[in-house]
């Protein structure tokens, strides 16, 4: 089988041929139809999880059939859909059974600590397979297992949106675009606030209420602050970056949640009297579960999430450092290789 391998930091992937992998007890062999490309993929090829990472065949967001199964492995038929989820942790353990399995410290993440969905085929452990409610294009399928249940768990597993809450999101691409219509959903008034005018638009057709441009020469500050005169009940930050780390903090109404999804290694500096005074709550939103991914595809089969608005190139397997370098320079949301094509 064909895989794309990143052999090591700062390098580009390499396409190598490869025996088609066997399942063992407890594990299913899937063939890759989809996998998304994203900034975590990015994050993995400048080190950012470790060198000793490397080499590896990265791919976490996917979406195939079920191919082969291990012995054992019961509830699953050969040539049906399925979702990847890409954490393998101990189902019987403390953080699977508290339904915070992406908390688990000796978890593996599929794509990082073992290799991904860069390929034609991927052996997965039965229990990290998600079957969809309804057929689902395997591209849509893909983006959904990361894409929106990302925004999904920051806003309704941590924040705890509620209806009525004004809901503000910094940063406008595959997470915050997601955060803006999943707000909608749960009843939110919503404010989405992006240096791209496109993006602004987009968010509007995604149901934010109102929207605030960014950028050099605006007092961002007060622009947030006008769009909302009874003050954000939660800001959302999905850019990662230390100075919108700092402004969410800034603009938070009293009682107001931030919740970070968006990754910096930088630090950002919060006055206690800040946090104090408005009695805010500084939240970190890591990943999501299975239960999460579940709860998105039932939100998509009922027509209350889309991602169409996603998916901006399919490309073959053999296309992945163009996707790479598409994701790089900003072109389109999210980039999803094909395996299944050539
Ligand atoms: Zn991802």
């Amino acid at each position: 089988m064909l895989a794309a391998v990143l052999p090591g930091v700062d390098r580009a992937l390499e396409l190598v041929e490869r025996p088609v992998p066997e399942p063992g007890p407890g594990t299913v062999r899937v063939r890759v139809q989809a996998c998304g490309v994203c900034g975590s993929d990015l994050f993995l090829q400048k080190g950012g999880f470790g060198a000793e990472k490397l080499p590896v065949v990265p791919g976490h967001e996917a979406a195939g059939v079920v191919d082969a199964l291990g012995e054992g492995v019961t509830g699953w038929v050969v040539g049906e859909q399925v979702a990847l989820y890409y954490i393998d942790a101990d189902p019987e353990g403390r953080w699977a059974r508290a339904g915070r399995e992406q908390l688990d410290p000796a978890l593996k993440r599929m794509g990082v600590d073992v290799d991904g969905a860069f390929a034609e085929y991927v052996v997965r452990p039965a229990h990290t397979l998600i079957r969809p409610p309804a057929p689902i294009a395997p591209e849509e399928l893909a983006v959904l297992t990361d894409a929106v249940a990302t925004p999904y768990h920051a806003l309704v597993r941590v924040a705890r949106v509620q209806a009525g809450d004004t809901v503000l999101v910094l940063g406008i691409g595959g997470i915050g675009s997601n955060a803006v219509q999943l707000a909608r959903s749960l009843g939110a008034h919503v404010v989405a606030a992006s240096r791209g005018a496109g993006k602004l638009r987009l968010a509007q057709e995604l149901g934010a209420a109102a929207t605030v441009a960014l950028g050099p020469g605006v007092d961002e500050a007060a622009a947030l602050r006008a769009a909302a005169p009874d003050g954000y009940d939660v800001v959302v930050q999905c850019v990662g970056s230390p100075a919108v780390d700092a402004l969410a903090v800034a603009v938070a109404g009293p009682g107001g949640r931030i919740v970070l999804i968006g990754a910096a290694t930088e630090p950002f500096a919060v006055r206690s009297t800040d946090v104090i005074w408005r009695e805010l709550s500084v939240l970190g939103s890591r990943g999501f579960t299975a239960r999460d991914i579940a709860a998105v595809l039932r939100l998509h089969a009922d027509g209350q999430v889309r991602v169409d608005h996603l998916v901006s190139a399919q490309r073959p397997l053999a296309e992945v450092n163009a996707a790479f370098d598409d994701l790089r320079a900003g072109r389109g949301l999210r980039s999803v290789l094909r395996p299944d094509r050539t």
